[in-house]
């Protein structure tokens, strides 16, 4: 509910020395760029002033500030798209061998025989419904995990590769654990199979590795759940077109779609980036929404790109990209990386603005992190001195000694106003330059109510002068004063002269 100047002059596109003249107007003093103000202050300055702050701009951080250019999903657009698909597995299950045969078999049925290049990912088409199918080659990838982090499931699917020979193994298990999260779909492909001969023996076989799969609570066709088991040989390639037909049939269930019309601004995410030999900076894109041309201007973190050149894996160069399609796009102004969302622009300054209002964001919230961090201190430093303040203050208290001799009271109360005064006049003079006599109030009659409230606020002593025998509420008072009675003067006089004398003894 804070927020520096010049995290709200950003926010309110002004500048900041607008924003601190019109602060100051207010009865601001003393403000500085860094200077925080809570939210009851940002509301009166948006009113007087009549800055407008969207709603959608509210909670912009240099994060997610590139939301803002994205346009809400529209429906009528949604076209079907090809799957994009994972391999998970334990180690030496077979990923790189499956992931070997499908990019072989795809440059075969393609025209090209050119080298394939490591883009990250690539796409095959299926050999009976002709369909193509988006495979991701690096699943454990830092890039995918920051993905994952900032809520994009790129993968629509999950091939779960378990070995004929080992069944399930430790890494099968965590795959396992992040595909239940994930909420992927998930396909397993039991592998290997070649390796087992004898079809009963083979049949025994995979249905351990099933019940395996099972006992991990995994809903497999055979229980009646939905989870297709395809036993394949990525070596001899047996099944392997069973295999990627499921991999079609599954995603024909989920409907996988995109919005897709001339008008969609491109959104995608970096699965790669690299700097290339007389190339420059190359970024892989999986294009998630909208179709990529040359000549887009792409913005990426800090930096953007109008489109040079687009090559697929084949290095073979490339028209258009469609959603669940990944290309190496070219012409990169500065090295984007991995895991980074990529946004279509209208034009490149409206690329700049928003990379401009990004570095300010960064600089801010940078910026905030010192102030907060001051302002903690200054807090702290608040407390402390408060703390000191009263220390100091009790110690003042303690050492306050009042000046002059000190008063000891007391309440005359007599059966005549003549002797009650008399009585004053003898017994004020009384003490020394350290304690002296006092006669709060003098007064004809036993003492009553208020006298003992009196006598309590004042801390007195009664004196009963001429009362004769007082009576027992008057001596056991409710407020425990001490109430004399005498008949003699001198009596009287001694006696206060005896008190006086014990309060000359220090208290503390
Ligand atoms: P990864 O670690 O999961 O990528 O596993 P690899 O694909 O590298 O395979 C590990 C080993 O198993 C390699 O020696 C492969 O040749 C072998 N392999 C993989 N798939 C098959 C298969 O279908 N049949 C046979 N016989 N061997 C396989």
């Amino acid at each position: 509910n804070y927020i520096s100047v010049s995290k709200l002059a950003n926010l309110l596109n002004c500048r900041i020395e607008t924003l601190i003249k019109d602060l100051t107007k207010l009865g601001f003093a003393n403000i500085s760029h860094n200077y925080i103000l809570s939210r009851e202050y940002v509301e009166l300055i948006l009113q007087e002033y009549n800055y407008v702050l969207p709603a959608s701009q509210a909670a912009i951080t240099s994060k997610n500030i590139y939301d803002g250019l994205k346009a809400p999903a529209n429906p009528k657009f949604l076209q079907r798209r090809p799957p994009v698909v994972t391999i998970m597995g334990h180690v030496d299950h077979g990923k790189t061998t499956i992931i070997d045969y499908l990019r072989k078999s795809s440059v075969v049925s393609g025209e090209h025989g050119g080298i394939t290049q490591h883009i990250g990912a690539f796409q095959i088409v299926t050999p009976v419904s002709k369909k193509s199918i988006t495979f991701l080659d690096t699943p454990g990838h830092a890039a995918f995990l920051k993905m994952r982090e900032r809520g994009a499931n790129i993968t629509d699917i999950i091939v779960l590769v378990v070995s004929i020979e080992d069944s399930v193994m430790p890494q099968t298990l965590e795959a396992i654990k992040h595909i239940k999260n994930s909420g992927n779909e998930l396909i397993v492909a039991i592998t290997k199979i070649d390796t087992i001969k004898r079809p009963k023996d083979r049949e025994k076989a995979i249905e351990r590795v099933t019940n395996d799969l099972i006992s991990q609570d995994i809903p497999v066709e055979k229980i009646g759940g939905d989870v297709q088991v395809i036993p394949i040989s990525a070596k001899t390639g047996e099944n392997m077109d069973l295999f990627e037909e499921s991999i079609i049939l599954l995603s024909d269930i989920m409907d996988v779609r995109a919005e897709n019309s001339l008008k969609t601004l491109v959104e995608g995410w970096v699965l790669e980036s690299q700097v290339r030999k007389t190339v420059g900076n190359v970024a892989t894109v999986l294009v998630k929404r909208g179709t990529l041309q040359k000549g887009k201007i792409l913005l990426c973190g800090n930096t953007y790109c109008r489109v040079k050149l687009m090559v697929d894996d084949l290095g073979k160069d490339v028209i258009k990209a469609e959603p669940a399609q990944v290309v190496e796009v070219r012409g990169w102004k500065d090295l984007v990386r991995a895991g980074d969302e990529v946004i279509q622009t209208v034009s490149e300054s409206v690329a700049k603005k928003y990379i401009n209002r990004r570095i300010a964001l960064q600089a801010v919230e940078k910026d905030a992190v010192t102030v907060e961090n001051l302002n903690e201190q200054r807090r702290e430093e608040a407390e402390l001195q408060k703390h000191k303040n009263e220390i100091e203050d009790e110690d003042i208290k303690k050492s306050f000694v009042p000046q002059g001799p000190k008063d000891v009271n007391f309440i005359v109360k007599s059966d005549v106003s003549g002797s009650a005064e008399a009585i004053e006049e003898s017994i004020e003079p009384l003490g020394n330059a350290e304690v002296r006599c006092k006669v709060i109030s003098s007064s004809v009659g036993l003492p009553n109510e208020s006298d003992f409230k009196m006598a309590q606020i004042t801390d007195s002593k009664i004196l009963c002068f001429n009362l004769g025998n007082l009576p027992s509420e008057v001596i056991n008072n409710p407020y425990h004063i001490e109430v004399k009675q005498y008949n003699v003067i001198y009596k009287l006089i001694e006696d206060v002269t005896d008190i006086l004398t014990d309060n000359l003894k220090p208290i503390f």
